[in-house]
């Protein structure tokens, strides 16, 4: 039976451990496929990766630890003899790259998971992302990656036939499949970028199998896309109590269980609007077809509406699994571990316009998926440093989302930026947000 290597970059996260939970569910009820945990990462909890990966019976190749001075202290126990631990930031662009690698689950929070997630993209890798940031710093650079890969995938001939278990041929010659006996018996076609984001993955299902994500152009445009915003822990509160919101109160998110860094994104919608802005790359559409609506029970993940005027849904309850399994076995729908929604109640599903008032992060987030060029990285990176300065107790809840507009009206725009000057411009942010506040 084919196996698929999986390299799980951030293993040690929500979205990470919720994959490695999985991966194990897979093994269980999977009889087509080999899921074998090919290579995990972890920056400073190598207590914890070394369990995670010790769980399997065939050890990881290889673990990463990404933070050096962490790495010192990566204990592996007997089970991890055999694999070798790579360290340092590097180690995730090498795996992100290794040959023997299928999928990559880019669950790596904030900017520090841009350059593995390109290096998968770039070597032609399924890639499950989790990592938003990716998408907001260089979404057209990822873009344009992609297409590369397929067009290159596309001139070297059809992609190998077997792999898909169950599922439909595949109808384009640039989509790789994740599944096939061996990862080096076939010529690798193109990447394939994948969304892990609940919203995006419920529009990605809502568009169908054959509506590509990035790579591939939609058969049926579809009109809006929609997307769902739970409207987080200060959903019903007043300026006032957001003003003098603590990082506790701020963390405790009504309906998601999640890393510190989106659970602060979601009480100010910064994540809703980094959503945006990854919507607009995901899906190659222009800013002005996407909308957010507030939907609180966070039910029905995210809405696609068509041309005829006819609004499909996809519906499931708020657990990570469903979309990061199903980034893993596209286009099979395999059993999930996650309960089903309980239809023997009553159940409310309640839909509402976003306050843009109390919540200006969204403009912001629609501004820069209308601009594109440098816009991303600079607010992404305010952002990141705003946020960290808030959880320190050194800023006010209030303050991250005027700190992230400063940088951007103080930045000089420019639309077709290198990677290098979007790194370049992503320390000048951090550094602005820094100097104002000191
Ligand atoms: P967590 O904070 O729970 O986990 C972050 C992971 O990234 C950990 O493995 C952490 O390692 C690692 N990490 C942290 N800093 C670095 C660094 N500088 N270099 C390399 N690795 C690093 O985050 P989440 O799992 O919540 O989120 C991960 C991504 O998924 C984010 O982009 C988020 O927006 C997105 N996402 C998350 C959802 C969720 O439900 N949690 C839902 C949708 C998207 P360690 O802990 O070992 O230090
Ligand atoms: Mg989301």
């Amino acid at each position: 039976c084919p196996t698929v290597n999986v390299a799980v970059l951030g293993a040690t996260g929500s979205i990470g451990t919720a994959t490695i939970d999985v991966l194990h569910h897979l093994d269980r009820i999977d009889p087509t496929t080999t899921w074998n945990l090919w290579a995990a990462s972890g920056h400073r909890n190598v207590a914890l990766l070394s369990e995670l990966a010790g769980q399997f019976t065939r050890p990881p190749t290889q673990i990463a630890v990404s933070d050096p001075a962490s790495a010192a202290t990566f204990a592996a126990g007997k089970s991890l003899a055999k694999t070798q631990l790579v360290t340092g930031p590097e180690a995730l662009v090498e795996i992100a790259s290794a040959p023997e690698v299928d999928v990559v689950v880019a669950a790596i929070v904030g900017r520090a998971g841009l350059e593995s997630t390109l290096a998968a993209v770039e070597s032609g890798k399924r890639v499950a992302l989790a990592n938003k940031e990716t998408l907001v710093v260089a979404g057209s650079l990822v873009q344009s990656t992609l297409k590369k890969a397929e067009s290159v995938a596309a001139r070297s001939g059809p992609a190998p036939s077997t792999p898909t278990p169950s599922g439909p041929a595949r109808s384009s010659p640039a989509r790789s499949s994740p599944a096939r006996s061996s990862p080096s018996d076939a010529p690798r076609s193109g990447a394939e970028l994948l969304p892990v984001d609940s919203e995006h993955s419920a529009i990605f299902q809502c568009l169908g199998e054959q509506q590509a994500a990035v790579s591939g152009v939609p058969a049926c445009k579809p009109r809006k896309l929609i997307l769902t915003a739970s409207g987080g822990p200060f959903r019903n509160a007043s300026m006032q109590e957001m003003h003098d919101a603590t990082p506790q109160r701020a963390l405790q998110h009504p309906t998601w269980e999640m890393g510190k860094k989106i659970s602060i994104d979601s009480a100010t919608m910064m994540n809703k609007a980094l959503e945006v802005i990854e919507a607009r790359w995901l899906f190659d559409i222009p800013a002005e077809s996407i909308e957010v609506v507030v939907h609180p029970q966070s039910i029905i993940h995210s809405m696609v509406e068509f041309e005829d005027g006819s609004v499909i849904a996809q519906l499931s309850p708020p657990d990570m699994r469903l979309p990061i399994q199903y980034a893993l076995t596209y286009p099979r729908r395999l059993a999930c571990e996650t309960p089903t929604l309980d239809r023997s109640r009553p159940w409310d599903l309640t839909l509402q316009p976003v306050d843009r008032e109390r919540f200006p992060a969204l403009e912001l987030g629609f501004e820069v998926a209308r601009v594109g060029g440098t816009a991303g990285s600079v607010v992404n990176a305010a952002n990141e440093e705003a946020v960290g300065l808030f959880l320190d107790g050194k800023i006010r809840f209030t303050d991250i989302v005027p700190a992230c507009r400063r940088a951007l009206e103080n930045h000089h725009h420019e639309t077709q930026p290198t990677l290098t000057r979007l790194l370049e411009l992503d320390r000048w942010a951090r550094a602005e947000v820094r100097k104002h506040y000191a």
